[in-house]
């Protein structure tokens, strides 16, 4: 199963290299693909078995661009990993799904492992099932579903942060339609923690979780992780 955290604008560089140094050493044990996706400012060159990747960066090798980082950047701390699509960077930070496409191709071009994010708002869910999956239909636009280095994560906004999560059946059935639409490993995310993270990698059609909150103590992402070995030995 794949284990991802989002960190977020959370951690300091010195606290996110600790962060990593006590996750990796749970990941070293665990037969789990563990991603973390820490700020900007603390990515570095991690010799780690936990794979570091980046929250976001701009399709370009270097440039005008204020604010941001590109290629250069990242192949600086050898980042071939990223995440495209956070619910945060569509709505809160206003990317179109024309750029996001615009990104995911460029980093693709790139060979770069991309954690590709989609999910509806509160209104899309409320308006039904239907309105729902048009919403996700639309993220999937310019998007390459058939990239061999693609992993999806399936992130309702709603429960994103909040402590909501949809019912499992929900979740089952959203995956199940999500899976119609790429072979790519899928992932939950939104108010995942500790404690209904087994129920939710339990659910068919869910290949691991992407967890933000829920992941910022390297405690608990590592009881997660070892969770996700348990629920696996399980399974055999
Ligand atoms: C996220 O931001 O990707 C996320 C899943 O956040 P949280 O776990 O806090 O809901």
């Amino acid at each position: 199963m794949i284990i991802a955290a989002n960190l977020k604008t959370n951690l300091t560089r010195h606290d996110t290299a600790l962060y990593i140094e006590e996750v990796d050493k749970c990941a070293k044990q665990s037969k789990q693909e563990v991603l973390v996706f820490p700020a900007i400012s603390s990515l570095d060159s991690f010799e780690t078995k936990v794979e570091v990747g980046t929250q976001n960066a701009y399709p370009t090798v270097k440039g005008a661009f204020t604010g941001e980082i590109g290629l250069e950047q990242l192949e600086e701390f050898s980042i071939k990993t990223i995440l495209i699509g956070h619910s945060e960077r569509r709505h809160v930070l206003g990317e179109t799904q024309e750029f996001i496409a615009q990104k995911f191709h460029y980093f693709k071009e790139q060979g770069f492992k991309i954690v590709y994010c989609v999910g509806e708002p509160k209104e899309k869910r409320e308006a039904g099932k239907d309105a729902t999956l048009e919403y996700i239909s639309a993220q999937y636009e310019g998007i390459d579903t058939n990239y061999e280095n693609l992993i999806i994560a399936y992130e309702p906004v709603w429960a994103i942060g909040t402590g909501l999560t949809p019912t499992l059946e929900d979740i089952q059935e959203i995956h199940t339609q999500l899976k119609q639409k790429s072979p790519a490993p899928l992932l939950y995310g939104g108010s995942v923690k500790v404690n209904n993270i087994k129920d939710v990698l339990r659910v068919k059609n869910v290949d691991g979780v992407l967890v933000g909150s829920a992941a910022l103590y390297a405690e608990h992402f590592c009881t997660m992780i070892a969770y996700a070995d348990e629920l696996q030995l399980k399974e055999k």
